[in-house]
Order: structure tokens, then C-alpha cells, then sequence
């Protein structure tokens, strides 16, 4: 429960970015300037617009978690809450890189994406696909407690409902991967978020409302009930709770930006060429 957002950011669009491509938003002071995705827009993206062309003017192109899965020859899905996620499959569907790995599974990397605002029809598409044909690598987003946070404010009683719910969708999630033999012995699950939040608004990097997160990771073999900081601690520290450290620390916290890479590690696949964010194991 004492994970951190980016540094420098705690807006929706660029963490998850970051969660998919282990790069830091902006290229910290300690790194050379390709060393970010660059991407620091929360609107709803121009149709041209990718993660390439609007991210990090020193970089050419941006390669992702899904790029690595992809171009493994293994299936990928998305699943999102918030139309404005066009951003991703703008940048790995019709913007996707050659395969540069093995046999050429073409440059869309997004096998399967599936975008709807209303949680029980995301969580009935989720749990559909992971029934019928379940992707080697899903990333699912689920906005309600954000949507109702902004409306009502955070921590509200409708706040707390929308968590309740969102929980309750979790739930019915883990209990179908638990119960599908295909799944339960194999799957892994990686748990975080793109920001807290206070008020009506998690705009404020500094503040530990906004940048203190959740970082859970579920799977039958996985070390149960134990700290993550107490698996992984040779190489990272848990930081004071007021503290979101930058990048020039040799044990740096745990971030949602890790997400990726520790998918990929699960899956026993290379980190994400040019990542940095979880690039050297777990
Ligand atoms: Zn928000």
C-alpha cells in the first residue's frame, strides 16, 4: 500500500503510459532526455495523435509491454473505461512498430481491445474474454472510483460506494481466474493505480494523497501475504510516507511504472527494449 505514481506527474493518461512502457513521463535530471515517454497530455487524443508523434521529442517510437508480447508471438487485450485510452491502440494498432522478434506478427499489438464507460459491461467483456479466449497479456482499467472522486469528491460516501463496487468487479474477476483450471494455475495479477486523489482532483504531484498507490501482485506460486518491499527489498525501498523520490535513487520505490516489466518477467519475456522502470528484474 506504499507504491508512488511518476514523480512528476498524477495524471491519468501519463502513468498509465508509464505502466505500459517503464519510462518516467519526463526524463529526470540524473538521465539523458530518451530516458521518458514524454507524453504528459490528459485530453482525449487528436485522431493522428500517438504516444510517438506528441511523446518525447527524442524519441522516434515508444515500444510498450504489449509491443514485447506481441512480437513474442503471444495475444494481447485491453480493456478500458475512458474512451480517451484511443490513445494506446492509436500508438500499437495503427502506429505499431515492425516485429522485430522471430516469425513477423505484423505491427498491430493490441490483439483484442474492447473500451465501454459502464463498469458491469467492462467487467461482463473482461470475464467473457478470459472464459472463452484468454489473452496471454490483458491490461484492464477501471475509472469508476476516479469518475465518482471527481463528481463527489474523495473519500466521500459515494466515493466509498464506488470502491465497494469496483471491489465487488475485482472480485468476480480473481474468482473466475481462481476457477477456470485453464487460468487459476498459470494466471498472474497485477494490481495498481494511476493516482489517489483529494477533494475533487489528484492533480498535485507533490501531494501524498495523489501520489501514494496500491501495488498488489496475485498468483498461486507468488509468495503470499508477505510485503512486496519484503520480496523485492534488496533493490527497492519503501519510502516515508510524505516522500515520492525522484529517479537518482539506487533503491528507488516501487511504481505503478514497474507494472510492465514485472508482467513481463511473469511471463518470462525481455523487459521493454529501452525501458528503465523494472528493465533490471524484480
Ligand atoms: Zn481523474
Amino acid at each position: 500500500m506504499n507504491a508512488r505514481t511518476d514523480p512528476t506527474n498524477t495524471y491519468t493518461l501519463p502513468n498509465h503510459i508509464s505502466m505500459l512502457t517503464g519510462l518516467p513521463v519526463t526524463a529526470p535530471p540524473c538521465a539523458p532526455p530518451e530516458q521518458a515517454h514524454g507524453y504528459t497530455s490528459n485530453d482525449a487524443p487528436g485522431s493522428n495523435e500517438s504516444i510517438h508523434n506528441r511523446g518525447n521529442p527524442a524519441r522516434s517510437y515508444t515500444p510498450s509491454v504489449f509491443d514485447v508480447v506481441h512480437d513474442h508471438g503471444l495475444s494481447t487485450a485491453m480493456f478500458a473505461s475512458k474512451s480517451k485510452f484511443s490513445i494506446l491502440t492509436q500508438s500499437y494498432n495503427e502506429a505499431g512498430a515492425k516485429d522485430a522478434v522471430g516469425e513477423d506478427n505484423g505491427r498491430r499489438k493490441i490483439d483484442s481491445v474492447y473500451i465501454d464507460e459502464d463498469l458491469k459491461a467492462l467487467t461482463n467483456a473482461l470475464s467473457d474474454s478470459l472464459v472463452k479466449a484468454p489473452a496471454n497479456f490483458t491490461f484492464v482499467h477501471f475509472a469508476h472510483p476516479d469518475r465518482v472522486g471527481h463528481d463527489e469528491g474523495w473519500g466521500s460516501s459515494a466515493y466509498l460506494d464506488a470502491i465497494v463496487e469496483v471491489d465487488a468487479a475485482l472480485g468476480r474477476i480473481l474468482t473466475l481466474i481462481d476457477d477456470e483450471p485453464r487460468l487459476g494455475a498459470h494466471a498472474a495479477v497485477i494490481l495498481t493505480a494511476d493516482h489517489g486523489g483529494s477533494g475533487r482532483r489528484h492533480a498535485d504531484a507533490a501531494n501524498p494523497d495523489h501520489f501514494v498507490i496500491p501495488f498488489h501482485v496475485l498468483g498461486r506460486d507468488l509468495p503470499g501475504g508477505r510485503d512486496l518491499y519484503s520480496i523485492i527489498g534488496e533493490r527497492r525501498t519503501a519510502p516515508k510516507l510524505a516522500e515520492n523520490p525522484g529517479f537518482d535513487r539506487p533503491d528507488p520505490p516501487i511504481r505503478n511504472g514497474d507494472a510492465g516489466n514485472l508482467a513481463l518477467a511473469l511471463l518470462g519475456l525481455p523487459p521493454i527494449p529501452g525501458s528503465w522502470m523494472g528493465a533490471g528484474g524484480f
